[in-house]
C-alpha cells in the first residue's frame, strides 16, 4: 500500500520503527474522544482523515492503537481536494510521549480502505518502519562573494532558502535553494569576467533547514546578524501555470519599515512589464523566458506581509534585519507528492533569480555616492501603493480607529525612508511612541522591551517557545492568541506585539500598530499577552 523506497512522503515525520501485523480500524478524524466511541482501537492501526500529530495522543496515548494511517488533505486552496491521487506530508508531534509511526495514504486508497470496512470486512495490515530519533547535527553550508569596499566589505547582503522538507520538494523548495545557487554562480562568473563591479558588499549565500535552522544560525553565530544588512529570501519561486502560482514580493512587517521592499518591487514591476509585453505582442527587450519555460507574463503582485518561513527569523525584532521575501501562493501541490520538477516553469526560475540577483546586487553595491533620485522616486511610489492598501482597509473601520490606522501608515512610510540612511550608517532615530515614566501607569501607558534571550521568534515549526513556559509558570493561554482579526490572528498578533515592544512605545502605540496591521483589536488583550510574555522573561518592562 505505501512503499518509502517508490515514494518518502509516505512515512510521517517522527514515526518510530515497529513491525507490526494488526487490524485497521476506521476512526474518522480521530481529534475527537466521540471518534472513538463504541470501537475497541487497542492494538490496531487506526485509519484517520487528520493529520498524525493531531490523533496521536488520543490514538495511541489514550486508546493504545498500534499505529496510524493518515489520509490528511494538504493545504486549502481552491483546488483542495480535488485530486484524490495526492499523498500528503504527514507528522507526527516531535515532543509527544506517545511515540508511534505513521503512514499517508491518498484520498483515494482511504475512501476504499473505508468503503470495505464499512461493509463489514476486517482488513489486516502489516506495518514496518525503521525510523527513529536521535542526536545529530545538520551542517549549514554558506558560500560569499566578498565585498570591493575596505569600509562595507563586513557587511552583507544573504541570500537565504531553505533545504529541509518532504521528498519529493521541488518547490518547495528545492526551487529557491537552487535558485540562490544559480544566482551565486551567475554574479561570482559575471564579476570575475569583469562584466560586473565587484560589489563593496559582500554577498552571502545560506542553504539552512526552514525557520529552526536560521534561529539558531543567529543565535550561536551573532556574527552572522551583525554583518547581515539585508536578506534576500526565496521559498517557493518555480510554480506556473500546472501549480496555479501566483508569484509574491513580500513586503516586511509594519514593525520594521523598509526601503528594500521597494528595491524589489522595483525589478519586479520591470519583468512584470517585460513580461506582459512580450505575452501580449510577442516582442519584448527583455522577455526572461527560459528554452523549456512558459511564456504567460510574470503577474507578480507587491503584497503585505505573511509568515511561514525564515524571512520571519530575520525580521524579528531580536534581529531586525530587513527581508525581501520572494514566494509562491497558492501552490495546489504544495507538500505533497505531485510537487515534482515537472510542474516546476524554467520561466519562473529565471525571472525570480533575475529578481532577487538584481536586488540583492543593488543593496550590495548601494553607498552614499550612488544612492541616487531613483530611490526618491522609489519613495513616491511606495507612498502611492500604501496609500492604495490603507484605503481598502479602512472602509467601514470607526472615525477613531480610521485616524489612528491613517498616522501608523504614515509613520511606516516615513520609518521606509528612514531606512534608508539608516542602510548607509546614519542613526537611527528612536521610533515615535511616547515614552511614560509612571509608577502607577494605566495599562495603556506600559511599555516592555524584549529582553536579551530567546532571540528570535517564539513559535517555529514543531516547537512553541511561549506555549512549553507559559504550562511551567502556569500562566493562562493569553486570548489574543485565539483571536480572530479583518486581516490577521493569533500568531501573526503576537508576532508584532513583539516586535513593536521597543522599550519605547507604550501599549496603546502597541495596540494602534498591529491594529493597523490585522485589524482592530482591544487594548487589553495586547496588555494580557504582554504580561503573559514577561512573566516567561520574553520581554521585561521599562520603567
Ligand atoms: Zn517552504
Amino acid at each position: 500500500m505505501a512503499s518509502y523506497e517508490a515514494e518518502p512522503i509516505v512515512l510521517a515525520e517522527d514515526s518510530e520503527s515497529a513491525d507490526v501485523t494488526a487490524d485497521l480500524a476506521d476512526v474518522g478524524e480521530g481529534t475527537k474522544e466521540s471518534d472513538y466511541a463504541g470501537k475497541d482501537v487497542k492494538g490496531k492501526i487506526v485509519l484517520v482523515s487528520a493529520q498524525p500529530g493531531a490523533v496521536q495522543d488520543l490514538a495511541v496515548g489514550k486508546f493504545g492503537a498500534a499505529g496510524i494511517v493518515s489520509y490528511a488533505q494538504n493545504q486549502k486552496t481552491a483546488w483542495w481536494g480535488e485530486d484524490e491521487n495526492l499523498i500528503r506530508w504527514g507528522h507526527l508531534e516531535t515532543f509527544s510521549p506517545n511515540k508511534t509511526f505513521a503512514f499517508m495514504v491518498s484520498l483515494q486508497t482511504a475512501r476504499r480502505l473505508r468503503e470495505r470496512l464499512a461493509q463489514g470486512e476486517e482488513i489486516r495490515l502489516h506495518a514496518v518502519a525503521k525510523a527513529g530519533q536521535h542526536a545529530g547535527n545538520y551542517e549549514v553550508v554558506t558560500a560569499a562573494i566578498r565585498g570591493a569596499d575596505r569600509q562595507l566589505q563586513d557587511e552583507e547582503i544573504a541570500f537565504s532558502c531553505h533545504l529541509d522538507h518532504q521528498r519529493p520538494g521541488a518547490n518547495d523548495n528545492a526551487s529557491g535553494c537552487v535558485t540562490i545557487l544559480e544566482v551565486a554562480r551567475t554574479l561570482q562568473k559575471l564579476i570575475a569576467e569583469g562584466k560586473l563591479a565587484r560589489p563593496a558588499r559582500t554577498i552571502r549565500f545560506i542553504w539552512p533547514p526552514e525557520i529552526e535552522g536560521t534561529v539558531t544560525l543567529l543565535n550561536a553565530k551573532p556574527e552572522f546578524a551583525k554583518r547581515i544588512k539585508a536578506v534576500v529570501h526565496m521559498d517557493m519561486v518555480g510554480g506556473g501555470p500546472e501549480t496555479k502560482a501566483v508569484f509574491h514580493v513580500t513586503r516586511g512587517p509594519m514593525s520594521l519599515p523598509s526601503f528594500v521592499h521597494d528595491v524589489a518591487w522595483a525589478f519586479a514591476e520591470f519583468v512584470n512589464e517585460e513580461s506582459y509585453k512580450f505575452a501580449a505582442t510577442g516582442k519584448a527587450e527583455f522577455p526572461l523566458v527560459a528554452p523549456e519555460g512558459g511564456k504567460e507574463p510574470l503577474g507578480a503582485a507587491d503584497s503585505a506581509y505573511t509568515l511561514g518561513s525564515d524571512h520571519q527569523v530575520y525580521q524579528d525584532s531580536s534581529f531586525g534585519i530587513p527581508a525581501i521575501y520572494l514566494n509562491d501562493w497558492p501552490d495546489r501541490y504544495i507538500h505533497t507528492n505531485l510537487d515534482t520538477a515537472a510542474n516546476i516553469d524554467p520561466t519562473k526560475l529565471k525571472r525570480a533569480a533575475f529578481i532577487g540577483a538584481a536586488s540583492g546586487y543593488f543593496l550590495a553595491r548601494l553607498n552614499v555616492q550612488n544612492a541616487s533620485s531613483g530611490l526618491e522616486l522609489s519613495s513616491e511610489a511606495r507612498s502611492a501603493r500604501l496609500a492604495a492598501r490603507m484605503f481598502s482597509r479602512i472602509r467601514g473601520l470607526s472615525k477613531a480607529e480610521e485616524a489612528s490606522v491613517n498616522q501608523v501608515f504614515t509613520d511606516y512610510v516615513a520609518g521606509s525612508d528612514e531606512s534608508l540612511q539608516a542602510f548607509l550608517g546614519a542613526p537611527r532615530s528612536t521610533s515615535s511612541g511616547t515614552r511614560l515614566n509612571a509608577n502607577n501607569a494605566k495599562p495603556g501607558e506600559l511599555v516592555f522591551a524584549r529582553t536579551a534571550t530567546p532571540k528570535g521568534p517564539l513559535e517555529v515549526f514543531g516547537y512553541d517557545y511561549f506555549e512549553e513556559h507559559r504550562r511551567a509558570a502556569g500562566v493562562a493561554t493569553p486570548k489574543l492568541l485565539r483571536y480572530e482579526g479583518l486581516w490577521g490572528a493569533g500568531e501573526e498578533y503576537a508576532y508584532e506585539v513583539l516586535n513593536f515592544a521597543d522599550g519605547q512605545r507604550n501599549t496603546q502605540k502597541i495596540r494602534d500598530a498591529v491594529s493597523a496591521e490585522y485589524g482592530p483589536v482591544p487594548l487589553e488583550l495586547v496588555v494580557e499577552y504582554l504580561l503573559a510574555a514577561e512573566k516567561i522573561g520574553v520581554v521585561e518592562q521599562v520603567k
